[in-house]
């Protein structure tokens, strides 16, 4: 056993591909910081013991480390205990969990949401409840993995379309015969930052009687006037509920959100019509056979929800830090180029493995973490830095991670 895992763990490393873990921690506990020390706030750690400006977090909007999260968690657990000892169909959902639930679903303008412990589970969960063998899902091919193994567990038949091709799903989904019909995408693509055409999409899936699933996973909280998501970043629902346009249309629709990256806590949710959540609830095994997240989880999540509408300045600040980071790589005259992206993913294409791995390291010499993403998780060729900005940065420190891209070209 231990020759052949050599052996393979060999190859890998040949590759470039073997992971390393990082250990780290705020620089500062955020209970500790000073008031001159704000800007450290969920932008400098310790990684591995040395300490590092970071852009590798999917905190989008700077809560993981919000004092007001923090009490709500601490409050809870002293109401609550630490543990919700059970899955939330036994004795798991409390009075927290549920609030958090009506909760979100008002936020995104949708009837009735259900809550799991992470979007791994909800998505791996949550397919397979909506279809089976029989039934067919078309899935673009930049689909996050916990879509594509959701659509596995489901035995739907899986197409597997080009990315954001909508002349190809359309062309796959008129020849389809298949009984029940689940075209799933990213809201949001997790490693290219671009926005998922959610309108046509629904046009589409009317037109060929399909249902639509949406992981919002990095739209939620970020996009949207009070943070809503992509849903509101397309009109399609507002402040005052579902648009004019799209009333009645959104019984075909299953949106999901995570709430670990810009809602800052962790788990996530699925939202739509309330028979369909109650199915759900109902059929999906991750929901059934976990135990449910903590209260306190439940509780400093509701504490983020009001945060992220009360300060839109959080997402003003992040679009200022978009446009910086934009102008200031431009101005650099780097070798790699940035792909378009209006969100806080602002991928910097690099080509090889090893390459990537190299610039990284030189970030890393000046102080500097941006996380290198490799194949499998994004195509051959397209290694890239995933540098992901957070509204608890600064400009300055954008303005840093500028310098230091421009000394690491070697
Ligand atoms: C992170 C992510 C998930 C998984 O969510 P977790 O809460 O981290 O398990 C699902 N979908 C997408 C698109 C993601 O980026």
């Amino acid at each position: 056993m231990t020759a052949l895992f050599e052996q393979e763990l060999a190859r890998l490393r040949a590759a470039h591909l073997a992971r390393k873990r990082r250990q780290v921690a705020p620089l500062i506990a955020p209970a500790e910081l000073a008031l001159t020390d704000e800007a450290l706030r969920g932008t400098t750690y310790l990684i591995d013991g040395q300490p590092r400006l970071s852009f590798g977090s999917n905190d989008y909007l700077g809560l993981s480390q919000h004092p007001v999260l923090i009490a709500a968690a601490q409050q809870a657990a002293a109401r609550y205990g630490v543990g919700a000892t059970a899955s939330p169909l036994v004795c798991g959902h409390s009075p927290a969990h549920e609030a958090l639930e009506q909760e979100l679903a008002a936020m995104v303008g949708l009837p009735r949401a259900l809550y799991f412990y992470a979007g791994y589970a909800a998505n791996v969960g949550a397919i397979p409840a909506l279809v089976g063998k029989g039934d067919a899902v078309f899935s673009d091919a930049l689909n996050h993995a916990c879509l594509i193994d959701g659509i596995r567990l489901s035995r739907a038949e899986s197409h597997v379309l080009p990315h954001a091709d909508l002349a190809a799903l359309e062309s796959a989904l008129q020849t389809s015969t298949a009984r029940r019909k689940l075209v799933v995408t990213d809201a949001v693509f997790s490693m290219d930052g671009n926005v998922a055409d959610v309108p046509a999409l629904l046009t589409l899936c009317e037109r060929y009687d399909a249902w639509l699933m949406i992981d919002d996973a990095h739209g939620f909280g970020v996009l949207g006037e009070r943070g809503e998501g992509t849903l509101s970043y397309h009109g399609i629902v507002g402040a005052n509920g579902v648009a004019p346009a799209w009333q009645g249309r959104l019984d075909r629709l299953i949106y999901m959100a995570t709430l670990g990256k810009a809602a800052g806590v962790a788990g996530a949710f699925i939202a739509g019509e309330p028979s369909m959540v109650e199915w759900v609830m109902q059929k999906a095994r991750t929901y059934m056979f976990a135990t449910a997240a903590p209260a306190m989880v439940a509780e400093s999540l509701r504490a983020a929800l009001q945060v992220m509408q009360d300060e839109p300045q959080r997402r003003a600040h992040l679009r200022t830090l978009q446009a910086r980071l934009q102008a200031g790589v431009n101005a650099a005259g780097l070798p790699w180029r940035l792909l378009p992206s209006d969100t806080a993913i602002q991928p910097l294409i690099i080509g090889s493995n090893e390459d990537a791995l190299a610039v990284m390291a030189r970030l890393d010499d000046q102080g500097v973490w941006v996380p290198a993403i490799r194949p499998p998780t994004v195509p051959e060729g397209t290694a890239r830095l995933r540098i992901s900005l957070s509204a608890a940065h600064t400009v300055e420190q954008v303005d840093q991670l500028c310098r230091a891209l421009a000394q690491a070209v070697a």
